[in-house]
């Protein structure tokens, strides 16, 4: 494959910009890389393993001559990079971003963006539960979504050339309107992580369930509960407080469900309960033949697996 981009500059080095990079690195997709990190420990692990080619102590040094930017940090961290980055962004390059929720992105970023530089708020729907600069793989992003929300004013051909980066990483690009978006990302990964974060709370504060025993006899419902729970606590945090709205909404409809759910157990209506886990059953049948996921029953675990 050739060079898509001259300079890539990611600003954040965890999870989702060291998978780019390594991605980048392996299609032979950018020039150079280089990147920002809050801490020095994780400037020097990127160039210890070759994330990037030079490293910034700050995100106005790293974005200087660069064609494509990504803000890969957590959604609260955006506006102040933002702000910073502005006055030093090459005209003609694009920005773009990776946070798991758009129009608080929208709202932080692009006040901040001067004219001829094009803004595309994107989102990879890709992640494992670690972070950190070498949590990063080449393949995450295969066979994934990768949504854009980008604006009727976006320019076609930074979408065009965008699009071709993210294709060449592996992943599928599709486009969609960033409230649409977010009401979605409520739905599919949101409110689900909040689930688990509950679920395993709860678990840890039974008194009558002690620790170990939660740890010894974790069978596979609690098991994949954990993984989740075991996300970034600074991420999730930032996606709660800025898609409160939409989190807010499902989970109200969510508490509805259960309850009627909670009436059929204590009622003993089994025809309730056996109709309702059949749909949900098609549901995941839906979800493989989509190709989101493997039909092995140790699902969610082959790329992280194999990377360990
Ligand atoms: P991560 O592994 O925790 O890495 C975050 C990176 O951002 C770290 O390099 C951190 O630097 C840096 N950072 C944090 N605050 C900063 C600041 N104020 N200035 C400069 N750098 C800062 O996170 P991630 O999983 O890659 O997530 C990054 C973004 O991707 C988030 O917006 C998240 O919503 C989105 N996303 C995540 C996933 C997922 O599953 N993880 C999936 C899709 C999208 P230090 O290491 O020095 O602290």
């Amino acid at each position: 494959m050739s060079v898509i981009y001259q300079k890539v500059a990611l600003i954040g080095l965890g999870l989702i910009a060291s998978s780019m990079a390594h991605a980048m690195r392996a299609g032979g997709l950018a020039g150079e890389i280089v990147g920002h990190a809050k801490s020095a420990e994780t400037r020097a692990t990127a160039l210890e393993i070759g994330l990037c080619d030079r490293v910034y102590a700050t995100a106005a040094e790293a974005v200087q001559g660069a064609d494509l930017v990504v803000l890969a940090v957590p959604v609260g961290a955006m506006a102040a990079i933002a702000e910073e980055i502005a006055p030093h962004l090459a005209p003609g390059c694009t920005v773009t971003d990776v946070g798991s929720v758009k129009q608080a992105v929208i709202a932080a970023v692009q006040p901040h963006i001067p004219a001829g530089v094009e803004f595309i708020p994107g989102h990879p729907m890709a992640g494992t539960e670690y972070s950190g600069p070498r949590s990063g793989f080449a393949t995450l992003y295969k066979g994934r979504w990768w949504l854009l929300t980008p604006f009727e004013t976006t320019a076609p051909a930074a979408m065009v050339r965008l699009r071709a980066l993210l294709e060449a990483m592996g992943a599928k690009v599709d486009t969609m309107d960033a409230a649409h978006h977010d009401q979605v990302l409520a739905v599919v990964s949101h409110t689900p992580h909040l689930i688990a974060y509950t679920m395993v709370g709860l678990a840890a504060h039974m008194e009558q369930v002690s620790n170990s025993e939660v740890i010894q006899y974790s069978a596979s419902g609690f098991r994949d509960f954990t993984r989740i729970a075991a996300s970034d606590p600074t991420m999730w945090r930032d996606v709660f407080l800025t898609n409160k709205e939409a989190v807010l909404e499902i989970l109200g409809r969510f508490t509805e469900e259960l309850f009627v759910l909670q009436r059929a157990i204590r009622m003993g209506d089994g025809d309730h309960l056996h109709e309702y886990f059949t749909r949900t059953r098609a549901i995941r049948r839906g979800i493989i033949e989509a190709g989101q996921d493997t039909s092995a029953p140790d699902f969610g675990r082959g790329p992280v697996a194999e990377k360990l």
